[in-house]
């Protein structure tokens, strides 16, 4: 069949309006909208079989009319978005159910493939794409974009779904015992109340810790954006008690429904640092891609830490020295820590020491500075652990040990993923 004997078989169906039939059809020429198409598909019929040219004199009864209303879902769909910066945006389309069977029977009586040309959904959704582009300044994108609308054809009613943004950077954590996330209150769960009355474990906060790294960043980033909520991801984490220091640790800070996307990451990172009032400090602050989340959360990381140690007994100098040596690029087989898992240890796992190096501090103290893998649990390579790891610096001393402050220097990538733009929204920092 030629496209024109198509075309008349479609037209023959009842009043079928330019788009639909040119969208049956999309596939036999290219470089023409649908309704274009199926307006030069109307006209030629008409000529070829010396008929008079008429408008279509009622509603198509494949789209019932939606194809006409793609400017009226465009201005709708802006208007639901208004006081949203974005740059990005998707739309989707919920379709009736009959005008899918529309779709279907127009194919058959025209006696085309059930897949053929293009389906109602997505040449709706170009469409109003297109037209909610143009009036907003933006542009589509169908991986990950900043805002999606949907036009729920059953109901005449738009959604906006707002996705989350994002701001990387580093942090410091210069004081001891503050968390890295919220803590919420085992006793009441975090509500901050028990059996009606305020909760004694939390004193009615609904938190263990009064203060995380992530309550003296995360509310200033959504308060930036002017968000609903935020989340403080972290590429990994140092115990409570240990601080944060040298270069950092990465992290992201992603925002719930952003009002602002374009906020500046210089003024935020001092407004962050006024806010965490020197507990934590943030650096190389920058608007970044969802896809940091994850390549935060998967850093396979190494760290170096620095311990203040306590020897139960005097060690001597050269007993000192020569266990450093010893650790120095070992394989280091640990159980899971007790503190770490409370069900009993169970999981070996072995863990390189990159380097080392100590200095004794009097006779029972030493500060060392450990460089090693990612997961090396680093008190239990002092203290060993009750044997449980191997080896370590207490049991080859031959005295007890145990480490009585420890600081994380650097949280470094192995191959430094974060220095790729692909991550970042931006090409500048
Ligand atoms: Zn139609
Ligand atoms: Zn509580």
């Amino acid at each position: 069949m030629t496209v024109l004997d198509t075309a008349r078989a479609a037209l023959s169906t009842g009043p079928v309006c330019d788009a639909c039939l040119g969208r049956v059809v999309a596939d036999r020429s290219f470089g023409l909208a649908n309704d274009e198409r199926g307006r030069g598909l109307r006209v030629a019929v008409a000529l070829e079989d010396d008929d008079t040219f008429e408008e279509p004199d009622a509603e198509c009864w494949v789209c019932e009319g939606e194809c006409a209303r793609h400017d009226w879902w465009a201005q709708n769909g802006a208007a639901a978005l208004r006081g949203y910066e974005f740059d990005t945006y998707q739309v989707g389309t919920r379709v009736p159910p009959l005008f899918e069977e529309n779709d279907r029977l127009l194919r058959e009586e025209a006696g085309l493939d059930p897949e053929a040309g293009e389906q109602f959904k997505s040449a709706f959704n170009r469409e109003v794409g297109k037209r909610l582009g143009a009036r907003t300044g933006t542009e589509v994108d169908f991986d990950r974009p900043d805002v999606v609308v949907l036009c729920d054809l059953t109901t005449d009613e738009v959604d906006v779904q707002v996705n989350s943004a994002f701001v990387y950077g580093r942090y410091r954590k210069r004081q001891r015992d503050i968390p890295q996330t919220e803590w919420p209150c085992r006793e009441c769960n975090g509500t901050g109340r028990k059996r009606d009355e305020l909760c004694e474990g939390c004193d009615g906060t609904g938190y263990r810790y009064d203060e995380s790294v992530e309550q003296l960043t995360a509310p200033v980033v959504e308060d930036a954006m002017d968000g609903t909520g935020a989340t403080f991801h972290g590429a990994g984490r140092e115990d409570i008690d240990a601080r944060m220091l040298g270069t950092g640790r990465p992290f992201v800070v992603e925002v719930d429904r952003p009002r602002r996307r374009h906020v500046d990451t210089e003024t935020l990172e001092a407004e962050i640092n006024d806010f965490a009032a020197g507990k934590v400090e943030v650096e190389e602050l920058c608007l970044a891609t969802h896809e940091m989340v994850e390549r935060v959360k998967e850093l396979p990381a190494s760290k170096t830490y620095r311990a203040e140690v306590a020897f139960a007994e005097p060690v001597a100098a050269e007993g000192f020295a020569a266990a450093l040596e010893t650790l120095a690029g070992a394989t280091i087989r640990q159980e899971t820590p007790q503190r770490v898992d409370h069900r009993r240890a169970s999981k070996t796992r072995t863990r390189q020491v990159y380097e080392i190096s100590g200095e004794l501090a009097g006779a029972r103290e030493a500060t060392v500075e450990i460089h090693g893998e990612g997961g090396l649990y680093v008190k239990e390579l002092v203290h060993g652990d009750e044997e449980q790891t191997e080896p370590s610096l207490a049991g080859l001393v031959g005295v007890g040990a145990d480490v009585t402050a420890l600081d994380v220097l650097a949280v470094e990538g192995e191959d430094e993923p974060f220095e790729r733009d692909e991550f970042f929204r931006t090409g500048e920092r």
